[in-house]
């Protein structure tokens, strides 16, 4: 089979390049691999979010600030291809604090990161006690909710609604998705390149390697190697609730369906993606302290997956300079970037290089001498 554009990963990276690449008039063919791999677009959050990013990377931050930004009109778009709602809300979002210990580091980290932008408006402001309450007038907080900073970008959608629309949209734009093909070999030519799969090859003259965690072993075959870890994050919902939650919180969620996400954990286990009652239990007490209510909630769902990081926990978006042509694509903010992938990233594969604005993400970045 042939295309100008072979993506190879149909998770919420790929499949978010794919839909631009289409929408571009690009014939684009997405090879997504096994049931059995590791998929962090189906076990995440939904947080559309900006604070707190780049800490390291001032850039990284104002990425997901554009991202944010063009979601409203990148669902519309969905909306309008698949008739799927994302389930998409930008009314702010919180991170709760408990202690003004916890108050006032946030205050600190989130004032460093303004600083890193100079001159911009903040995005971010801290909030008392007094004002969450009157934000969210349904909670009876515990005591120890201090207050919280308050993200005025921020937002959530569905995001198993997202990959479906995603997906959708990539075949209703006339592309191809072939699932249960894992790519093993990438031959290159001056015609560009031949994937093998099984018994199958596929051709084209560009490629986008966004393999989550597949990605490290596919990029050594055309020069772009990344440094990838697993990152364990598990997740419990509760039972449906009538709306109590007005705004996402990182660690605390309501879905338009009235269940609460409570989430995530961060845990370095290597490639193990089973639950255990330990971080349930972790999740849960946290979850009390905040709004204590939520003691009598029946838990009806845990799940675990495995974010796709790189050693900094920065995006990598890069060409192959020995094999022009083959692109990479990696984060672990797949939900918050769908936007600007779908545009930025698209765009420039059809370009053929990437916009100098982005070499920051370059994984050049991370090919540091050895100490003698
Ligand atoms: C617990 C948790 C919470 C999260 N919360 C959020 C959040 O709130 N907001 C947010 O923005 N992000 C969040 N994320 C991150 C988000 O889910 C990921 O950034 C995103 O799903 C990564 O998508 P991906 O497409 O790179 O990888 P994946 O979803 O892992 O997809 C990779 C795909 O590549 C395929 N593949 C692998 N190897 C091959 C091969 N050789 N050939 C063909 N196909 C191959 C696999 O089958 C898979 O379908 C969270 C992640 C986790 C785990």
């Amino acid at each position: 089979m042939k295309a100008d554009v072979i993506v190879i990963g149909g998770g919420t990276v790929g499949a978010a390049i794919a839909y631009g690449l289409a929408q571009r008039q690009q014939h684009v063919i997405v090879l997504d691999g096994d049931d059995r791999d590791h998929r962090a677009a189906r076990a995440n959050f939904g947080l559309v979010w900006v604070q707190g990013k780049g800490t390291n990377m001032p850039e990284y931050q104002l990425w997901s600030r554009r991202s944010c930004e063009r979601w409203a009109d990148f669902s519309k778009g969905l909306l309008d291809i698949t008739g799927q709602d994302l389930h998409l809300e930008q009314k702010g979002g919180l991170v709760f604090c408990l202690g003004d210990a916890e108050f006032e580091a946030r205050r600190t980290t989130l004032q460093k990161l303004h600083n890193q932008l100079g001159g911009e408006p903040a995005d971010c402001e801290m909030i008392d006690r007094s004002e969450l309450e009157r934000i969210m007038p349904g909670v009876a907080f515990g005591s120890e909710v201090y207050g919280a900073s308050l993200g005025h970008r921020d937002g959530h959608a569905n995001p198993l609604r997202l990959l479906s629309a995603l997906h959708a949209g990539i075949q209703r734009l006339g592309g191809t998705i072939v699932s249960a093909t894992l790519v093993e070999k990438i031959q290159s030519n001056s015609s560009g390149f031949t994937l093998g799969a099984g018994l199958e090859n596929y051709v084209a003259p560009r490629i986008v390697i966004a393999a989550g965690l597949g990605s490290q072993k596919l990029g050594a075959l055309v020069g772009l190697d990344v440094p990838l870890r697993p990152q364990r994050g598990q997740i419990l919902v509760t039972e449906r609730f009538v709306p109590i939650l007005p705004l996402p919180c990182s660690g605390l969620r309501q879905t338009r369906e009235g269940t609460v996400m409570i989430g995530a954990t961060q845990e370095d286990v290597g490639l193990d993606a089973a639950t255990t009652a330990v971080a349930a239990a972790k999740l849960s007490t946290r979850a009390l302290r905040i709004i204590p209510a939520l003691a009598t909630a029946t838990l009806v769902r845990q799940w675990a997956g495995l974010r796709v990081l790189t050693p900094d926990g920065c995006p990598v978006y890069a060409q192959s300079e020995s094999h022009p042509g083959a692109f990479v694509a990696l984060c672990h903010s797949g939900v918050t970037l769908a936007a600007v992938h779908a545009e930025t990233i698209a765009q420039a594969v059809i370009d053929g290089s990437l916009p100098s604005s982005l070499d920051v993400f370059h994984q050049r970045r991370f090919d540091v001498p050895e100490a003698a």
